[in-house]
């Protein structure tokens, strides 16, 4: 098992914690000095950086979300002196004004060092070629595996996007091993491999992806990976923590956060309280080490939870689970969570119906109601009424193991639901507010 940094990487918890509190400290102190947005806020909340004593003691601090990002645009939160910015990055997003996250030298240094580590933790070395094929420019993915990558030491082809047939060519000549991109773009860059005679197993040398800046599922790994026979990374980030960040180290169990240079939380997204270790809720980063824009209790509205658990690896630092969906996304069931995304995993481990689905809520007097209507697989299709209410059963069982609540299915034609290009919305809430 290779490691970039063995001894930060295997620490033991309890010195993590250490660390981590020593930098909280450090970083609450400079943003009450340095800060006038800070400075005013936690005045106003009556916290001072002395009463940071613990790292329990991080919940006294206000929390913060993208709103504040754009309400501050483009830099009244940057605390750096001007001259010691050496990049800005700007995400446009799809409401309202964008965001702007600058940097300075240190704070790209432990970005890069952030992906080094993950990326030394699932094979990748100085002897490999890495195709970023993500997008280059304001946008920070591509420049973020970028610098990652050479600071690796791996040779790097900055491919970003477009382009197709020319970036499986050059996978091809320049003996590419590894490709960062959307789990999206590497199918399609599949099938027009196949399209163009060539077979990624036989004809390349790749022998893994690093995918992210979209959600995407076990089933979608499985796929991509006995498709193509690599191994599919997945990596976290979100622009204003720096892109991406962490990945998944060869056991595939959990993306490494390295908490040296950043804590997560998690909350219940209504109540905003801690939720114990392991359990589902609204993660919330802060940066440790940040520099520039002070990253401090950010609401990300990504749902996932957390576990300290030794990972196979022997790597020591939290491991974040795959993201069950987004806080906006949530839907309340007879007072239990239950995701988009759950119902689509359950829906791809049974063969008998597809991945076109709706769900349908309902008031049911003072009850809710959930119904879900999938497509049968083309193959599954019968007026066999028998045949179908066994499938009906098998998709309900399975649905109410995993969302522990009780839905309704109704089996549709192939076909007949709504086909969606961007954005699914597959959720229709009916419930009559009182
Ligand atoms: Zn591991």
């Amino acid at each position: 098992m290779q490691f970039w940094n063995k001894t930060i990487e295997t620490m033991p918890r309890k010195e993590i914690e250490q660390l981590q509190l020593r930098l909280l400290k450090e970083l609450v102190t400079r943003i009450y000095e340095k800060s006038h947005y800070y400075h005013t806020l936690m005045k106003e909340v009556g916290v001072h950086p002395s009463d940071i004593i613990s790292l329990e003691d991080i919940v006294k601090l206000p929390t913060m979300n993208k709103t504040d990002l754009r309400d501050n645009y483009p830099d009244r939160l940057i605390i750096a002196d001007p001259e010691d910015i050496i990049r800005y990055h700007v995400s446009s997003g799809t409401t309202g004004k964008p965001t702007v996250v600058g940097y300075t030298k240190n704070d790209i240094e432990n970005w890069s060092e952030s992906l080094a580590r993950s990326f030394t933790s699932f094979g990748l070395g100085k002897r490999d070629v890495i195709q970023v094929s993500n997008g280059y420019g304001l946008f920070s993915g591509g420049l973020g595996m970028h610098y990652g990558a050479e600071k690796l030491g791996a040779a790097v082809v900055p491919a970003s996007t477009g382009g197709t047939k020319r970036q499986i060519e050059l996978i091809k000549d320049l003996k590419v091993t590894s490709i960062a991109c959307t789990p999206s773009y590497l199918l399609h860059m599949a099938e027009v491999a196949e399209s163009m005679g060539v077979d990624f197993r036989n004809d390349t040398r790749l022998g893994s992806a690093i995918l992210g800046a979209e959600p995407w599922s076990e089933n979608t790994r499985r796929h991509i990976e006995d498709w193509m026979g690599i191994k599919a990374q997945n990596c976290y980030g979100a622009s204003e923590l720096s892109g991406p960040l962490f990945t998944e180290c060869n056991e595939q169990d959990g993306v490494h956060v390295w908490g040296d240079l950043c804590l997560v939380e998690v909350i219940d997204p209504k109540t905003g309280e801690h939720v114990g270790e392991g359990e589902r809720g609204e993660l919330v980063f802060t940066m440790l080490r940040r520099e520039a824009l002070p990253i401090i209790r950010y609401r990300i509205g990504d749902i996932s939870e957390i576990t300290w658990e030794r990972c196979a690896c022997g790597r020591t630092h939290p491991r974040l689970q795959r993201v069950a969906g987004r806080v906006d996304d949530m839907i309340i069931i007879r007072g239990i969570n239950v995701f988009p995304s759950q119902v689509e995993h359950v829906l791809g481990e049974i063969e008998e119906v597809t991945q076109h689905y709706m769900i349908l809520v309902d008031s049911d007097g003072a009850l809710d109601k959930m119904t879900v209507q999938v497509e049968l697989d083309p193959e599954a299709f019968t007026d066999n009424i028998l045949t179908l209410r066994a499938i009906r059963s098998k998709v309900a069982g399975a649905l109410k193991d995993t969302l522990n609540v009780r839905v309704d299915v109704e089996l549709m034609e192939p076909g007949s639901l709504p086909r969606f290009e961007e954005k699914a919305k597959r959720v229709l809430d009916r419930r009559v507010r009182m």
